[in-house]
């Protein structure tokens, strides 16, 4: 599933076809994709006719703003892709191609038209139309702040009440925005603390440090574009190489980079999840480590 650094990705690669360009036409070739009311499910209602002014980002949503302040808000679920077609693209050429699901047809007086195609084989994306912006607020106001600009100020309230284990705390988006399997457990490695720890024991250090470490690797793999597992492409079609940077993620049972104990692995929140028992002891105080004092050792480790 895409995380924040994947669908930030996307959002880069993607905004400059759309921005300042008019959507000539929409083809529908799934109106039940469509998260709206039946009458809704309109061309009209996905900014045909609208020059594109934005492509926004929280967590791991996306929402495309229209000239005229509609709204389409986007989520790429677990297999959902864009496809950028150069040319007006015959919406009979894209419906041969499986599972795609709506295309924007897009204009510029000083570019060559562009189609936009939005497949998703396994259809847990989402795509929405919203009559305005408020809407657009109101969609998102459940989710906490977003995990690439995270302070501990606004983490720390937000973990106090918690009996959860700290990884199950990442994983809900009410909590915070973008965090998944992958980058839950690269940070809680970077930052030595145990997923199994008590959210709401997290020290005000455990905190300062987690927020350090998940702002910095998910930076670097915004760089890296990415960790590309499975189906993920972002929309240029290239793929990222950050999971070659994984310290922990899909590593269960080989040595830690760090002190080379056997990295293990347990089922928390019903998601795989893989620590050093050693490095992140539940009892363990680390000494604060910053970002780039991780990046030099790991260096050193050859990694
Ligand atoms: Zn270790």
């Amino acid at each position: 599933m895409p995380e924040l650094p994947e669908v930030e990705q996307v959002r880069r690669t993607l905004a400059p076809h759309l921005l300042g360009r008019r959507v000539a036409a929409v083809s529908i070739y799934r109106p039940d994709f469509i998260l709206a009311a039946p009458a809704d499910r309109t061309p009209h209602a996905l900014l045909e006719g609208d020059t594109i002014t934005e492509l926004r980002r929280l967590g791991k949503s996306l929402a495309l703003l229209g000239s005229s302040g509609r709204v389409v808000g986007l989520h790429l679920g677990m297999t959902g892709q864009f496809l950028v077609r150069p040319g007006p693209a015959s919406p009979a050429a894209l419906s041969s191609t499986t599972h795609i699901h709506i295309a924007w047809h897009l204009t510029s007086p000083t570019t060559p038209p562009t189609t936009i195609a939005f497949r998703d084989p396994r259809r847990f994306g989402e795509v929405r139309p919203l009559p305005s912006l408020i809407h657009l607020d109101a969609l998102w106001a459940p989710l906490g702040p977003d995990a690439l600009t995270i302070t501990p100020n606004e983490l720390a309230p937000r973990l106090k009440p918690g009996k959860r284990a700290i990884k199950a705390a990442l994983l809900d988006q009410h909590i915070l925005a973008g965090v998944g399997n992958i980058y839950a457990d690269e940070a809680l490695f970077a930052a030595r603390i145990s997923p199994r720890k008590h959210a709401g024991r997290l020290t005000a250090a455990d905190i300062a440090r987690l927020c350090d470490h998940l702002r910095a690797i998910l930076s670097r793999a915004i760089s890296a574009g990415g960790s590309t597992l499975r189906d993920f492409v972002d929309a240029d079609g290239t793929q990222g190489s950050y999971r070659q940077h994984h310290q922990v993620y899909g590593r269960a049972n080989q040595p830690c980079p760090n002190c080379q104990t056997t990295l293990r692995s347990a089922l928390i929140a019903q998601r795989t999840t893989v620590w050093c028992p050693r490095c992140q002891s539940t009892t363990h105080t680390p000494s604060p480590k910053s970002p780039a004092a991780v990046k030099r050792s790991r260096r050193v480790a050859g990694g």
